[in-house]
């Protein structure tokens, strides 16, 4: 029998598949109910929530045309998509749904049991905070993520990432449930956050954000949690494989988990369903996503280490030409074929080039070495 610790989409997903393939195998979570409490935004592409092949029609909430990128002072540009391009789910509706998918395969489900232990072949996805992932001496970073549902008219259509020292290392956030209703938040790192302010507290934070720019604070519901950031380290510990958020397979640049991390779950279930080995899941993923996960992390990285005047030289730079070059080039789930394009274009502008050039040392060494463009 194999166990699953943690009834998140990555161990629903697992199970789902593993109990596809004829094996037994139980999910423990040690909530009460799946799908609650909710951390999340709930914001997926819909090409990466049909890579889960869940049938996730009722979670829907709102559909994503553009996303609006807004600078510390106030400058702005949008990245266009078509509508529906992106989704807002609610992650109790849509949790559930793939509760349901891996139960009518023939998965069980334990709920209010923690499991702690790893006696036979053991799945961690047991969420950010990984139980397993801390035993097996795995220290990660984090982003830490404040957020409220907000009562205020927006547009549907759009959804919002402002940059600024109000989210030190990260962004804040706008993302519409409908035309009155958004989820507003903010993600910080702790470590950037020590460094600019003498006490950061990210709720403070999102109602300064709120204020400067003219937002209403009427908060319905509040939620935290945190966001891993990937780092490469191993996922695999003899019979343990760690999956999702527990194996940090996140976007780093969006803080985005569902997609990559449930089809990593996928990868891991159709594996351990067909007998395989935890190692072939290890090389598996990281072969399907490891590059795009690598390349995530060093846009995180750079927009990390911007001050607010920096984003706003950046933003002066911005121009049609590059932002069709991102709309054509670029989808949520897949980012690492940017690369040689935005250096194509540089390579047609010198003059931007050189004024930009010292932002060359906020480009990490690794995804530097990946578009040999040192
Ligand atoms: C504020 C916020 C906003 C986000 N917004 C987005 C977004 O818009 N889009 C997106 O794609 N991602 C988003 N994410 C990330 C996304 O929520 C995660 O990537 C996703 O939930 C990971 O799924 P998971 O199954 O790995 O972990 P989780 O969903 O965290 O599930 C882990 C489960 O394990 C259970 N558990 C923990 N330990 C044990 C144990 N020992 N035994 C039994 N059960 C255990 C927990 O109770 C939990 O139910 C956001 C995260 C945060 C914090």
């Amino acid at each position: 029998m194999i166990r699953i610790a943690g009834g998140g989409p990555a161990g629903l997903l697992a199970a789902r598949e593993i109990a596809r393939k004829g094996m037994d195998v139980t999910v423990y979570e040690e909530h009460g109910e799946i799908g609650k409490p909710v951390q999340c935004t709930g914001l997926v592409s819909r090409s990466g929530l049909d890579a889960l092949d869940v049938d996730y029609a009722d979670s829907v909430l709102n559909e994503i045309g553009q996303a609006r990128f807004v600078s510390p002072s106030g400058k702005e540009f949008y990245l266009r998509k078509r509508k529906g391009y992106a989704l807002v789910i609610d992650r109790t509706e849509f949790d559930n749904e793939i509760a349901n998918e891996a139960t009518s395969e023939g998965a069980s489900i334990e709920l209010g049991r923690r499991l702690l232990d790893e006696e036979s072949i053991t799945i961690a996805a047991d969420g950010a905070a990984s139980y397993f992932a801390r035993k097996h001496g795995i220290n990660r970073n984090y982003v830490v993520a404040y957020q409220i549902e907000n009562r205020m008219k927006v547009d549907v259509d759009t959804v919002e990432i402002h940059f600024g020292s109000f989210a030190p290392g990260f962004f804040a956030w706008l993302v519409p449930v409908d035309e009155n209703r958004v989820r507003m938040g903010l993600g910080y790192r702790p470590d950037v956050a020590s460094r600019v302010h003498d006490a950061y507290n990210p709720k403070t934070a999102l109602r300064f954000f709120a204020k400067i720019r003219g937002y209403p604070w009427v908060p319905i519901s509040e939620q935290g949690g945190l966001i891993p950031l990937f780092d490469n380290s191993p996922s695999v510990f003899d019979n343990l494989a760690l999956v999702g958020d527990a194996a940090a397979q996140v976007k780093a640049s969006t803080g985005g988990g569902i997609a990559i991390g449930g089809q990593c779950a996928m990868i891991l279930g159709k594996i351990v369903g067909e007998g395989g080995s935890l190692d072939e899941y290890e090389s598996v993923w990281r072969e399907k996503f490891g590059r795009e996960l690598r390349v995530h992390l060093a846009v995180h990285k750079f927009y990390s280490k911007l001050g607010d005047a920096e984003f706003e030289e950046l933003f002066d730079a911005v121009d049609d030409e590059i932002l069709r070059i991102i709309e054509k080039n670029a989808e949520m789930e897949s980012i690492s074929g940017l690369g040689p394009v935005v250096m194509s274009y540089v390579s047609k502008h010198p003059i931007k080039a050189m004024r930009l050039a010292k932002y060359l040392k906020y480009v990490d060494g690794d995804v530097t070495s990946m578009f040999k463009f040192k």
